[in-house]
């Protein structure tokens, strides 16, 4: 019946898949070493079109890592990353940027010397897909502060922003290049709770965009609030992978959840 197919092409959240897609990203074997250090041993992840996928893992366990390997900005020891079947794992940090991935850093870097608008806006100009022209990036720069609830905050400088603000400022940013994968750094971390519930609305508004986003995170009321599946990473490897409550009932994976929570 039409009504059955319709549910099983709709994943756990309600939202359409896109039809007769593969992954978005594709993750195979990939390996990192600092040195005599292996950050990362051999990890295999999908991630799905439009899901919110969350990484969490004891400190040290390589959640940044995979994170940076995404993004471009550390190169693989070994594996490779593919974004829509093609590879980016041998891309620059801009290249990688230009197929669709934006991030957040756990430290928000702002250019101190522009204002909030001329952070965003740069976005805007740089954030094209491919060679497409661009919208107007001035117009962009005042959707996405207004998305982000920074209009009022235009016009300053970061040094005048609160550390919620200053990440909030990064989620403008990252939006202005209208990425296809949004990767959020422990975005949370060291917010209040209120301002944490009003981080986790704009995820989810982001996501309501069809952007999909993976997000790292110690907070885990956000995780489970957010994530539609939980990546459990443990000293490089993955140790589990599924729904949120599922992952948190594994008994090899609970030690981990405690050790997160002990670390929050
Ligand atoms: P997490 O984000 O899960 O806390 P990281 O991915 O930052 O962990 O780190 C994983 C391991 O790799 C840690 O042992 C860390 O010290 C090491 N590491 C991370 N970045 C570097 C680097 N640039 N140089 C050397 N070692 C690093
Ligand atoms: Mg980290």
């Amino acid at each position: 019946p039409a009504a059955l197919t319709l549910a099983a092409a709709r994943p756990a959240s309600g939202r359409p898949a896109a039809a007769g897609d593969g992954p978005l990203l594709e993750c195979r074997g990939v390996t990192k070493r600092f040195g005599g250090l292996q950050a990362l041993a051999g990890v295999d992840l999908q991630v799905r079109r439009g899901e919110i996928l969350a990484l969490v893992g004891p400190n040290g366990s390589g959640k940044s890592t995979l994170i940076n390997m995404i993004s471009g900005h550390f190169p693989l020891s070994s594996g490779s990353i593919e974004l829509d079947g093609e590879r980016i794992s041998l891309l620059e940090p801009h290249e990688v940027a230009r197929k669709g991935v934006a991030r957040t850093y756990q430290i928000p870097r702002l250019f101190e010397h522009l204002s909030v608008f001329e952070n965003v806006r740069l976005c805007a100009v740089f954030g094209g897909e491919g060679d497409q022209p661009l919208e107007d990036p001035d117009a962009l720069a005042r959707h996405w502060l207004a998305f982000t609830g920074l209009a009022d905050k235009a016009q300053q400088l970061p040094a005048a922003l609160n550390l919620h603000e200053r990440k909030f400022v990064e989620f403008a940013r990252a939006l202005a290049a209208r990425p296809k994968l949004l990767l959020l750094d422990e975005v949370l971390c060291g917010l209040t709770p209120s301002e944490v519930d009003q981080a986790v609305d704009l995820i989810r508004k982001i996501r309501a965009g069809g952007t999909t986003i993976v997000f790292v995170e110690h907070v885990m009321r956000a995780v489970v609030a957010l994530a539609d599946r939980v990546a459990v990473l443990d000293q490089g490897r993955l140790l589990a992978l599924g729904a949120p409550q599922e992952t948190m009932r594994m008994p090899e994976v609970v030690d981990v959840y405690l050790g997160v929570a002990h670390a929050a």
